[in-house]
């Protein structure tokens, strides 16, 4: 799908990255988002609610196995032919040791999007507004960059078509210098583009205390230059915000030289 310069029609945008109650801090059903996204003519959205663990990491914040039939069903009711078009996707975090369970149930699940999400760091769940306390005594860069060192991983498991708010520990407004960022982001997005992955456009930061799109701008380039293409997510967790600051987004895609981003229902950029 292609952005004309900067004055790309909003309503040929899809929102890639939306939650249901399943993930326990959702509300709403399903149609309701469907609906909100009629509202605001976005023509494809994909459910990506938080995917279930059997192995019992992080309970408290995703589906359980026993409801992922009631998920697909969810959204399969939404799938009557009536646009906005809706595909099947989940968001699924990568942490030490998930290829055992996600290697072998992901690529059976035959889901139209799979986005990868680190959100932890070792034990600590770092974007998490009652753990965020934890920054003022941790080293900012070294955070930063055992962070990046996950995401590369994720992008060499395989598993994940795109890496969701790639510059997520920003959430609470703790950042490296801009030097240090540069040097960890290099690897991880060479990473990404070598295993042939997307990014995605973010904008729930904008909903968050940074008060910004992940990933930032200076990022969005350098995976411009690395040709990684991308996609936009509003990360909704109420029917309010779907679609919520894609114009600002689009006009963060163009600033760094995008001038298409890909659709997972035709498969292409
Ligand atoms: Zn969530
Ligand atoms: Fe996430
Ligand atoms: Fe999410
Ligand atoms: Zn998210």
């Amino acid at each position: 799908m292609s952005l004309n310069g900067c004055q790309s029609d909003l309503s040929t945008l899809a929102d890639y990255h939306i939650h249901t109650v399943l993930c326990k801090h959702a509300e709403k059903g399903v149609a309701d988002y469907k609906t909100a996204a009629q509202g605001r003519n976005i023509s494809e959205i994909c459910f990506s609610d938080h995917g279930p663990n059997p192995d019992g990491y992080d309970p408290s914040h995703r589906m359980e196995m026993r409801q992922f039939l009631s998920y697909k069903q969810m959204v399969a009711s939404l799938q009557d032919g009536k646009a906005p078009k809706v595909l099947f996707g989940i968001e699924t975090d990568y942490y030490e040791g998930c290829q055992k369970f996600l290697g072998e149930w992901l690529p059976r699940q035959r889901f139209d999007f799979v986005i990868g999400s680190v959100h932890y760091i070792e034990a600590w769940g770092f974007d998490n507004p009652a753990k965020s306390r934890v920054w003022e005594s941790v080293d900012v860069t070294v955070t930063w960059r055992k962070y990046f060192e996950l995401v590369g991983r994720l992008a060499d498991s395989g598993l994940f078509d795109a890496v969701s708010h790639l510059d997520l520990p920003k959430k609470f407004g703790y950042r490296p210098p801009d030097k240090a960022l540069k040097e960890m982001v290099q690897p991880a997005l060479d990473r990404i583009a070598r295993a042939g992955m997307g990014i995605e456009l973010n904008t729930s930061g904008l909903r968050k205390p940074v008060g910004e799109i992940y990933p930032s701008p200076l990022i969005l380039s350098m995976a411009h230059e690395r040709g990684i293409p991308v996609c936009f997510g509003s990360d909704a967790h109420t029917p309010e915000d779907v679609g919520a600051g894609f114009d600002l987004a689009l006009r963060l895609a163009c600033e760094a030289g995008y001038k298409s981003y890909f659709n997972m229902s035709r498969r292409s950029m």
